[in-house]
């Protein structure tokens, strides 16, 4: 394939610049402990907080699904794609979140780009997001047509400035995003200080709760419940991808933002909705989310035990405030090592390098699950230990 030839050095540049990506394949269940590339490995690396991927009960909702309503639609949400399933799941999701209403997309991301996309139709609007906001979160405002005002990360005085500005102030609709907790530092959104600022200047606030939904707050409801600001959010993103552990994402927020989006979103218009099993899992999973509190008490005693850990060996965690743990290494290179050292040892952790990260702050990434016994965590950590010191990071 002549014309397609230049790909080849595309990959060929993205190798020598360390960009270079290959899947690691998994031969288990994905778990606490799993195999992948052959091996036998502590799996510190997924979004699976509460260990759902493979619960019982959850599982088996899977399969009642597909008794019922089979495998799939075969249609978008507006044709012939909505089960009775979807709207109880919907319903349930509001719930979850406290609001009237939540339309359920097929990501994460694509709930993102949908609601940015729609709502901010014009030039003359603005869309205010933080500088390490989620990519889809960056890709919603480029498919929206707002002006982007960029505010330097949880930084209230750069917010306040740019919402005193002559051109927000102006603008015909405001928007604010930002994640609910930061997905490569695990802190959180300082959100009662951006609802306090954004009340006061007209602002829509929009938090994007991936990693908070079935993690923090009462319950797991996230960031919102988590800061007592219910009522004071206009729009809340959740996904289905992480605690969840399936697919999807949902958009909660007022009757008519779910009216007006499931009539003009472009995703939830133009690709087919989830399968019944996904939808079955995801009301499963609420319900063991309910049920079963001791899996939130575990995940957050697992992972205060291992940020513990990894602090007592001296290495540098950063100031994450939730099950995500960045252990700084601040040198790709060294990051890959650290990781293939590890993985060595039967510990799977990986690198996370620029430009996901600035450079001088590449690490790894670990997240514990509730899935994790403490002998996993011990020896995990004690692998981080030899390795870290044979690395001169601690
Ligand atoms: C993971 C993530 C998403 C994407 O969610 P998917 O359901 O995997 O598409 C969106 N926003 C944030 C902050 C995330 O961490």
């Amino acid at each position: 394939m002549e014309r397609l030839k230049f790909l080849e050095q595309e990959v060929a540049t993205l190798k020598a610049e360390n960009r270079f990506i290959e899947p690691h394949v998994l031969q288990s269940a994905q778990d606490a402990v799993c195999v992948i590339d052959g091996k036998e490995v502590i799996n510190l690396t997924s979004n699976n907080y509460l260990c759902l991927t493979t619960h019982p009960k959850v599982k088996a909702a899977a399969i009642n699904a597909t008794e019922k309503y089979g495998i799939g639609t075969a249609a978008v949400r507006t044709i012939i794609g909505t089960t009775a399933m979807h709207g109880e799941l919907e319903q349930k999701l509001a719930e979850f979140k406290g609001t009237e209403a939540a339309l359920v997309i097929q990501s994460g991301f694509t709930s993102n780009t949908a609601t940015c996309q729609s709502l901010m139709t014009s030039p003359e609007d603005a869309l205010i997001s933080d500088e390490l906001n989620h990519a889809s979160i960056i890709d919603g405002g480029r498919l929206s047509k707002a002006k982007k005002k960029i505010y330097r990360h949880s930084d209230m005085a750069h917010l306040k400035e740019i919402l005193e500005s002559e051109e927000v102030k102006k603008a015909r609709r405001k928007l604010l995003v930002t994640d609910g907790v930061f997905s490569m530092d695990g802190d959180i959104a300082p959100l009662p200080e951006i609802v306090d600022l954004c009340e006061k200047h007209g602002v829509i606030v929009m938090v994007d709760d991936a990693h908070a939904s079935g993690v923090i707050g009462p319950e797991g409801r996230g960031t919102v419940a988590h800061f007592g600001l219910k009522g004071r959010v206009d729009i809340q993103i959740g996904t289905l991808s992480k605690a969840f552990a399936t697919i999807g994402g949902y958009v909660a927020g007022t009757k008519a933002l779910k009216e007006y989006m499931q009539s003009v979103a472009r995703p939830f218009l133009f690709s087919s909705s989830h399968p019944p099993s996904v939808v079955g899992t995801c009301l499963a999973g609420l319900d063991v989310l309910y049920n079963e509190p001791q899996l939130l008490k575990k995940l957050w005693d697992n992972s205060k035990f291992f940020k513990e850990e990894l602090k007592k060996a001296g290495f540098d965690i950063g100031n994450s405030q939730t099950p995500i743990t960045p252990v700084m290494v601040g040198d790709t290179i060294k990051a890959k090592k650290f990781s293939k050292m590890l993985f060595e040892e039967g510990v799977f952790a990986l690198e996370i390098a620029f430009p996901t990260v600035p450079m001088g702050k590449e690490r790894l990434r670990t997240i514990v699950t509730a899935g994790h016994e403490i002998k996993d965590l011990e020896k995990a950590a004690a692998a981080f230990k030899k390795c870290g010191k044979a690395l001169g990071i601690i």
